[in-house]
């Protein structure tokens, strides 16, 4: 890339003065005007190449600028660039059985939206509609999109300011080893609390009145936290006792984040619903969906369902999609990914860890895994105080500039650092981007007590 810095103070002065930006007190940011990217690196106007050490927000799975998704994309353009949803579309049905094919069990038809919030507030309202019970039981530590419904259901502090949404939602605990709410001491205990407290919840809130459990089949923003063996399967077991409906949200970990199509199929487990976006087609062109199991399918053969959007299954984002499914099957990525995880990945950060004692904890599979820091390796305390802002955040703060300095984008999230890079990431840069991890963590170590 050439650089052009005059260019660059455009881009910044239009965006400072006209662009209203997610989640930010707007005077208080300063976003890094982009000219360019390519497979997993992107760069500013002033010569700067960063690798994408969190696919932008864990959607580009492709990476940046694929020659098939964006062949696919202008040529659609040319052919069909929109049409109601009310017709049936070439790309649009041939996305749908790709992803049918690939989901688990009876998943055979997808209802598509514009990203995953909506892929959220429709499959709860297919539950709540299909059920006739209004209940969603969602997870502390998750995260489940920002409209009103989905707000609501998520569990991070984001929904702290958030209007209040009237939702019928009842929280519970999922596992967490690391920080168990039960103080288990291995990760098979910890499945087996977090199954006990959900029944518990269950049954106090009232079986009959629930009409959903909605639950990331990884948690993503908030900690890539794996279930351990048995719970997720636990989960549809519940659910089929008391005619729950079960919602996987792989909006974060869908179309091979994990080495899986589906997440889910990593664990062995069907659930009613499976809401996607982001990696379907790494967001060259805004895309989700629900996959709908017989159960939701079959309550809607004969009656309406009470729902629809002028774009769904958008001519522009299912050929992207397709395209992207078509070349990660050529390519063999979802293998790659799961045994580049565990074969090169996870050894090369539980070393790190052994070398840095601000490591509490590594955790992940695939292209999936969270640093977690401590300042205290006996008590646990994180590095920073869990939701800090300001002068409190500033140990991430400063690692966070550590990485940029060394051209590697970080996703960062409280005191963790998340590992979620492009599918296609090469082994080298894979390597050069732990390296650059090993270095920075020095900075961490300075404030371990
Ligand atoms: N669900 C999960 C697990 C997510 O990670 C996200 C986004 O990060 C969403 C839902 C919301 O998706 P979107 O931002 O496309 O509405």
């Amino acid at each position: 890339p050439t650089p052009d810095p005059a260019a660059g103070e455009q881009v910044r002065a239009d965006d400072r003065a006209h662009v209203f930006h997610s989640w930010s007190a707007q005077a208080q940011i300063d976003p890094l005007p982009i000219a360019g990217a390519q497979g997993s690196w992107f760069w500013d106007y002033d010569g700067n190449r960063y690798l994408d050490l969190g696919s932008q927000l864990v959607n580009a799975n492709a990476g940046h600028g694929h020659p098939a998704i964006v062949d696919a994309i202008c040529e659609q353009a040319r052919i069909l660039p929109t049409i109601a949803p009310s017709f049936a579309n070439d790309k649009r049905g041939e996305l749908a059985r790709l992803i049918a094919e690939r989901a688990p069990g009876d998943l055979n038809k997808v209802f598509f939206t514009n990203a995953g919030a909506e892929a959220n507030e429709h499959a709860i309202r297919m539950a709540r509609v299909a059920t006739g019970r209004s209940t969603v039981l969602a997870m502390y530590r998750s995260y489940h999109g920002a409209s009103g419904t989905t707000i609501g259901l998520t569990g991070d502090p984001r929904r702290w300011r958030a209007e209040p949404t009237g939702n019928d939602v009842a929280r519970f605990f999922g596992p967490y080893p690391f920080r168990s709410p039960w103080n288990t001491d291995s990760i098979e205990a910890e499945g087996v609390a977090a199954l006990n407290h959900l029944r518990q919840v269950v049954e106090l809130q009232g079986p009959a009145t629930i009409a959903a459990i909605i639950i990331e089949t990884v948690i993503g923003t908030n900690g890539v936290i794996v279930p351990p063996p048995g719970y997720l399967a636990g989960v549809r077991a519940l659910c089929d006792e008391y005619g729950i409906v079960y919602i996987a949200d792989e909006v974060m970990v869908g179309f091979g984040r994990l080495g899986e199509w589906f997440g889910v199929n990593a664990f062995d487990v069907t659930p009613d619903l499976i809401t996607f976006a982001k990696g379907v087609n790494s967001g060259y062109v805004p895309l989700g969906g629900v996959v709908i199991g017989s159960r939701i399918a079959d309550h809607f053969a004969d009656t309406p369902y009470p729902g629809g959007l002028t774009y769904s299954g958008h001519p522009l984002a299912c050929a992207a999609g397709v395209a992207s499914i078509r070349a990660f099957e050529a390519d063999g990525v979802i293998d790659r990914v799961r045994t580049t995880g565990g074969d090169l990945i996870r050894p090369t950060l539980e070393k790190i860890a052994d070398n840095h004692p601000s490591v509490g904890e590594i955790r992940g599979m695939g292209f999936f895994w969270a640093i977690e820091l401590v300042r205290d390796s006996a008590t646990r305390e994180g590095l920073v105080p869990f939701n800090a802002s300001g002068a409190a955040a500033a140990p991430m703060t400063e690692l966070v500039g550590a990485f940029k300095e060394r051209g590697v984008w970080p996703f960062t999230h409280f005191n963790r650092i998340h590992l979620a890079p492009p599918l296609v990431t090469s082994d080298d840069d894979l390597t050069h981007a732990m390296g650059v991890l090993d270095e920075v963590l020095d900075l961490a170590d300075r404030h371990v007590v």
